[in-house]
């Protein structure tokens, strides 16, 4: 149940080093507050009471996605919305849209940043997912040092991160695409706007015919997201037939560890892991050879 916010103090530094000695200063009392769709409603259900928030809105530069041939980088501030509406996103990093894009609402595409999403450490992120998929690495700014981790790094469990106190995400940070890469993302819902029982997200690259690299990331059937890296295993260096792909399901279905809760059973998880990496494997082959 909701209800009215405790009072907190409240912090609008106007530079990551100022925010980051506050947040410093205040340790686990304190809290980053990007979008807010997250906080502020864990505030008012009393899961979180804070009693200092520390404001990053008012920090310039932190609203971005800027490209190179070093690849993407988009930064704290950075919302769903601008991600799903990037032409570069859309044609380099397809995986990445179409989890932006199916997340719902517009209202919290629109208010919620990326970042939030990923900090927020629910195995049901979908943002994690695609990212995973991506091999993203994640710039992290503390009041004294700065360090660039691979996302996977980044989760220990459900609503666990390994961000210090004092430390804030600052960048994202994406490898260039390599020719013939093909991604796909897929995600199962109980309505539009819920989060997954399962996300999958699948990035591989083709070349001579035959599976190079690949990358298949689970959502919402561990504690965190996870590599499904005996079923990426089963397509390296193969030639990608409808047997493989089969087979690399049926691995990443035995490697998924899901929980029965409100939205679904174990079985019925583990089910539609093998559908959807299948399906995405698919997808993301067809992308590839295009
Ligand atoms: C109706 C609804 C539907 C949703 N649907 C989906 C969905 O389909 N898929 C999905 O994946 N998600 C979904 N979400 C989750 C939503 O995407 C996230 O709550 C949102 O993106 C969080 O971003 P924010 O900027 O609002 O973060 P905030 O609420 O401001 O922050 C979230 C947490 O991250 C911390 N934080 C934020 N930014 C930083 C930073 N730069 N460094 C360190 N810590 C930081 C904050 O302290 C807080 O603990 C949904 C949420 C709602 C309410």
């Amino acid at each position: 149940m909701t209800q009215p916010l405790k009072p907190f103090g409240y912090f609008e530094p106007t530079t990551i080093e100022e925010a980051a000695q506050i947040l410093s200063k205040y340790g686990t009392k304190a809290k980053v507050l990007a979008g807010g769709i997250d906080l502020v409603a864990r505030m008012r259900r009393r899961l979180i009471q804070p009693q200092y928030v520390v404001s990053i809105l008012n920090i310039p530069g932190l609203d971005y996605i800027q490209s190179d041939e070093a690849g993407l980088r988009f930064g704290a501030l950075t919302a769903i919305r601008s991600i799903e509406f990037s032409p570069i996103i859309e044609r380099d990093y397809a995986v990445l849209h179409e989890a932006a894009s199916q997340i719902a609402s517009v209202q919290v595409k629109t208010m919620g940043t990326a970042v939030g999403n990923l900090c927020v450490a629910t195995p049901a992120s979908d943002i994690a997912s695609a990212l995973y998929a991506l091999a993203a690495r994640l710039r992290i700014t503390g009041s004294a040092s700065e360090k660039i981790i691979p996302i996977e790094d980044f989760f220990v469990g459900v609503n666990k991160s390994v961000l210090e106190p004092g430390e804030i995400v600052t960048e994202v940070i994406l490898p260039s695409p390599t020719l013939q890469t093909g991604g796909a993302f897929f995600k199962l819902v109980r309505t539009a706007a819920d989060i997954a029982k399962v996300n999958v997200a699948v990035s591989l690259t083709v070349t001579d015919n035959r599976c190079g690299e690949a990358r298949i990331a689970l959502g919402s059937v561990a504690p965190t997201v996870i590599r499904a890296t005996h079923a990426e295993e089963a397509l390296k260096g193969s030639t990608l037939e409808p047997k493989v792909v089969e087979q690399a399901a049926q691995l990443a279905a035995q490697e998924a560890k899901p929980i029965a809760d409100l939205r679904s059973t174990v079985e019925y998880r583990r089910g539609m892991v093998r559908v959807l990496v299948r399906r995405a494997v698919e997808k993301a082959l067809t992308r590839a050879r295009a």
